[in-house]
């Protein structure tokens, strides 16, 4: 059996929600300057333009706060809703200067408050509260404009900035990570604020698979049902970093965890969004086109598969949550195309067989003409739209 996807409360980035009631949302970052409001603004637009959902820019200065109201203005103009997220480290007074201008916030727990002096010590328990007591001080001026302007947060832990704190007591471990967001989880629930969503990021796919599993038993342990935000850090570029991403953030969502995402990519930021809807297609995690299930091919094909694939999804990728399968010959071809709505089935030397669900509806269609047989069995069937 499928796991379901995990039950969380639901945060509100504005008008979008986040939770395991909505859609999984997509997400990604400006590599802009943020101080240089033409190039955010183009950017947004490349980025609104295929899809994505959440767009967060980062916020290292007041001088790059104050921008935020030409870049939130310029937006308006141009009829572009998408919620802006503020990327802040090491300086607790921009996170409280820029609730007023984004819709969320993102700190990170290891750099937020604490200073990183690689120091090597051991704690007492009574150091390590008074530590604690210092971040809830300082907490609490964000809380206070996170609740005035309706902001959500996210802590977003990194494995590779744990505060000395954290990294004398658990090492640079998981269960480091886990603790990291805790603390401040704890400190937001104590001052009733809840539009909390967590990130447990690594540039190693397997650390992140694991702190992510961690903090969800750590949370249900004390009954916490944040969403989550799934993401391989620095995953690099091209082949390798769409691989990391998919292992890191498709085991979790086949294990029904995750609420949005983010592809991270040394590219183009608006390269990320079609690697992130593919991975929710592929885990079915949100249906964005077609599913297409096509064999590799082998001795046994009747037609070549590669170009009539292309054929194929050239006239159907627009049917959203339609399976087309195709494949090269009888063999396996009914078996193993077992749930896809409709089935293109090589049946002998230019001959296809059509399929509507496991049922052969046509037999030895001349291929010349299967392809748009195949368009009519749609429409039949009351599956066509016609291409936007
Ligand atoms: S479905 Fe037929 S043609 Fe395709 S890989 Fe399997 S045996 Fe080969």
């Amino acid at each position: 059996m499928l796991p379901k996807r995990r039950q969380t409360n639901t945060v509100s980035i504005g008008a979008l929600k986040i939770g395991s009631t909505e859609p999984i949302r997509i997400q990604s970052m400006l590599t802009s300057d943020t101080t240089d409001v033409e190039a955010c603004i183009a950017e947004i637009a490349r980025l609104d333009a295929v899809d994505c959902e959440i767009i967060r820019l980062t916020v290292p200065n007041q001088k790059s706060v104050d921008s935020l109201p030409a870049i939130r203005l310029e937006m308006e103009k141009r009829g572009i809703k998408r919620p802006l997220v503020a990327d802040i480290h090491f300086n607790p007074r921009l996170g409280i200067n820029v609730c007023e201008f984004v819709e969320k916030v993102r700190i990170n727990p290891g750099n937020f408050v604490d200073r990183k002096k690689f120091e090597i010590r051991e704690y007492t328990e009574q150091q390590y509260q008074e530590e604690l007591e210092r971040v809830e001080g300082k907490m609490l001026p964000l809380i206070k404009n996170l609740k005035k302007y309706g902001c959500a947060l996210r802590i977003g832990t990194n494995h590779g900035s744990l505060s000395d704190r954290v990294m004398n007591r658990f090492g640079d471990t998981s269960e480091g990570m886990v603790e990291s967001a805790l603390e401040y989880l704890r400190i937001l629930r104590k001052h009733d604020f809840e539009q909390t969503v967590l990130s447990m990021k690594s540039s190693n796919p397997l650390v992140m698979i694991q702190a992510y599993r961690q903090l969800v038993l750590a949370m249900d342990a004390e009954k916490m049902y944040y969403p989550l935000h799934l993401g391989v850090t620095e995953a690099g570029n091209e082949l390798d970093g769409r691989i990391k991403s998919t292992v890191g953030i498709g085991t979790l969502l086949c294990e029904g965890l995750g609420d949005t995402i983010r592809v991270s990519l040394t590219e183009a930021s608006e390269n990320e969004i079609p690697v992130a809807q593919s991975i929710l297609q592929s885990t079915r995690a949100r249906i964005y086109n077609t599913d297409f299930i096509s064999c590799p091919s082998c001795g046994r094909t009747f037609f070549d598969l590669e170009s009539t694939t292309a054929q194929i999804k050239a006239r159907t990728s627009h049917l959203k949550g339609v399976k087309i399968a195709i494949m090269g010959c009888v063999v396996n071809g009914p078996g193993e195309m077992a749930d896809a709505d409709f089935g293109y089935v090589g049946a002998g030397p230019g001959k296809i067989s059509l399929y509507h669900g496991q049922t052969c509806v046509e037999r030895n269609i001349p291929s010349a003409q299967a392809v748009a047989r195949l368009i009519e069995l749609i429409q039949e069937q009351g599956k066509w739209v016609d291409p936007a």
